[in-house]
């Protein structure tokens, strides 16, 4: 998920790797490492926090000659997935005697069953990594040719990789692979520098060749040999890279913001990895390990968070009483730690935070720890403060989020919100088939959002109507109100736009008295129960010079005569299609704020991880 750099060819190795990986700091990231290796010597050096410890660490080892003469390394920043931000858990992972030493970005989903096998076998671990395991699987493979020995271990994996590696006997060569996780390899004379995003290769040169998944490369000097994994040979057409350094770091978008919008469905796919078993119509959370009997115990499940998180937490709760049938409720964290909430040890509170460090939901974490209440985290950050103070919980895997305005972090939750919810109906009243079904329409959302992503431009352009307002009306009902909720605070957030989310049947209690041609209205008609209702609230709105945007799902022809704007959504179940509509609604925030020219990673007043009260 975080950041490779790999080199090989003339030069002194070091410089070109730190600068390397430097470039890849905005990504975010808690640790970083390099290993270097030469005919005599291969060393690995790791540091926990900023690529500014990793210097001062090898600033201390200035009469190195490997630092100073090797023509060959691999480096990398770490974003914890898998054992938190320790120097331990850092990369390069090396096998015994750093015979083969490895850096990897994503998630391996089977590293329990290799881990097992593997110190069957005698290897030992040194991290509590998933990636350690892929260097000891390649480790054991090697018979001399690294290239063979990662195919073949590659071949054992489950989940997503960018990896390179090099073995001490072989200094030199470089095998670099991807699945799911990004790899370029930059072009030189009688070199090549590899890495996880372009913008750690621009400096050095502009003609790259991008793997695509399933491809696995040897690099020595110039030479790039490209191969799959059934070990055929393929050509990739190289490119020039023509992103200004500024670009480059947003992966060529022009802010972050858009940047992580478009992450959702890789981010998404991560975040259910592993987690579904179709089969069985159920989901699989390690962290969250309640047997049956334990999840029939419990009487309740409160959600606290604050802002989107909150707003996610509601899905989780619509979804939790509607498939589960116990009682569920979401609770701002802050009014929750001092209201002297009632919980005892038959309900479930589930902490969400996307930083892991949000002070008042970790307040409420030990609120209710302290009337012993089972407590358990849903956070991004591994190794952060909920995480560690709850000790279970889901990690999200969505991959660090740069942007103030949260995107791919809710649409991550919501996903984890709806496994939580069937885990919870499986042990209830959820019927096996009804399970399986759940499971899929889970599978499905990733694809859902793409096809809304498609309509980029689209979303751009209804936006332009938008521009001009000073405030705006979002409303939904039953699954889709903590859309309209989220869907107010993104454009709040960042286009300083006033937008408050009602619940579509509350504005006729109040907030229909502001209701004029200044004001227009965001409605989310998608298809399914409560549509017709909030069809008459928009008629409403109209009656009353309001400009109406709607949310509808794609087709709908009595939604699209009702409305003055449209952006249609695909077709799915309530319960999912909050992903897809509030992926329309992140494009439509953006957008607007873009027009209006607003400083859009960075609004003002705010802060990413709200770390005070
Ligand atoms: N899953 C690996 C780990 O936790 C790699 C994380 C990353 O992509 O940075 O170490």
């Amino acid at each position: 998920m975080c950041g490779i750099v790999a080199y090989t060819g003339k030069q002194a190795a070091l410089p070109i790797l730190i600068n390397g990986l430097k470039r890849l700091e905005y990504r975010g990231y808690d640790s970083a490492g390099i290993a270097l290796t030469s005919e005599s010597e291969t060393k690995v050096y790791k540091a926990k926090g900023k690529v500014a410890n990793l210097v001062e660490l090898l600033a201390g080892q200035e009469d190195s000659l490997l630092l100073k003469e090797s023509t060959c390394g691999i480096a990398h920043t770490r974003w914890a997935t898998h054992g938190s931000p320790t120097q331990e858990n850092a990369h390069p992972h090396a096998s015994p005697e750093n015979q083969i030493v490895l850096v990897h970005n994503g998630i391996i989903e089977n590293h329990n069953q290799l881990r097992a096998k593997l110190k069957a076998d005698g290897y030992e671990f040194l991290s509590e990594t998933d990636t350690e395991v892929l260097v000891h699987l390649v480790d054991s493979f090697y018979d001399d040719d690294i290239y063979d020995a990662v195919i073949r271990a590659l071949k054992q994996i489950e989940g997503t990789y960018g990896i390179a590696c090099f073995a001490k006997n072989q200094p030199g060569k470089l095998i670099v692979a991807r699945r799911g996780s990004p790899i370029v390899i930059g072009m030189g004379d009688q070199e090549a520098i590899v890495a996880s995003d372009a913008s750690a290769i621009i400096n050095y040169t502009r003609q790259a060749v991008y793997l695509d998944d399933n491809d696995i490369a040897i690099v020595q000097g110039g030479d790039i040999e490209i191969r799959t994994l059934d070990d055929s040979l393929v050509t990739r057409q190289a490119s020039e890279i023509d992103w200004s350094p500024d670009a480059a770091e947003k992966g060529g978008y022009e802010h972050y913001m858009l940047k992580e919008i478009f992450e959702q469905p890789e981010a998404i796919r991560n975040a259910i990895r592993g987690r579904i078993d179709v089969n069985a119509g159920n989901a699989v959370l390690s962290g969250l390990s309640l047997a049956p009997r334990e999840l029939v115990d419990l009487q309740r499940l409160v959600v606290v968070g604050c802002g989107t998180s909150l707003n996610a937490g509601l899905v989780g709760q619509f979804a939790t009483e509607d498939f589960a049938g116990i009682p569920a409720s979401v609770e701002q964290a802050a009014e929750f730690r001092y209201r002297n909430p009632i919980v005892g040890s038959r309900d479930l509170v589930l902490a969400i935070s996307q930083s892991g460090e949000t002070a008042d939901t970790l307040a409420a974490v030990r609120e209710a720890q302290q009337k012993g209440a089972l407590v358990a985290g849903l956070v991004n950050v591994v190794g952060s403060t909920i995480a560690r103070e709850t000790g279970q919980g889901v990690y999200l895997h969505a991959g660090p989020e740069i942007s103030v305005a949260s995107t791919k972090a809710f649409t991550c939750q919501v996903s984890v919100l709806l496994m939580v919810a069937l885990k919870f109906a499986r042990a209830h009243r959820m019927s096996h088939e009804r399970g399986k079904r759940f499971a899929e329409e889970i599978l499905a959302i990733p694809e859902l959002v793409e096809r809304v992503l498609a309509k980029n431009d689209e979303i751009a352009r209804v936006a332009e109507s938008f521009v001009k307002y000073e405030k705006a009306f979002f409303i939904g009902r039953g699954y889709l109100y903590p859309v309209a909720m989220e869907g107010a605070l993104k454009l709040k957030e960042i286009s300083y736009i006033h937008a408050e989310g009602y619940h579509a049947a509350e504005l006729k209690h109040g907030p229909i008295a502001l209701l004029e041609e200044s004001m227009p209205v965001v409605a989310l008609l998608n298809d399914g129960p409560g549509k017709d209702k909030t069809l008459g609230n928009v008629y409403e709105c109209k009656a009353r010079n309001a400009t109406v945007l709607g949310i509808i799902t794609e087709g709908d022809e009595e939604a699209k005569q009702a409305v003055d704007h449209y952006i249609e959504v695909p077709d799915a179940p309530l319960h999912t299609a909050v992903v897809p509509a509030t992926v329309a609604l992140q494009l439509f925030s953006y957008h607007v704020a873009r027009l209006r020219g607003c400083p859009i990673d960075q609004p003002r007043n705010l802060a990413k991880s709200v770390t005070v009260e």
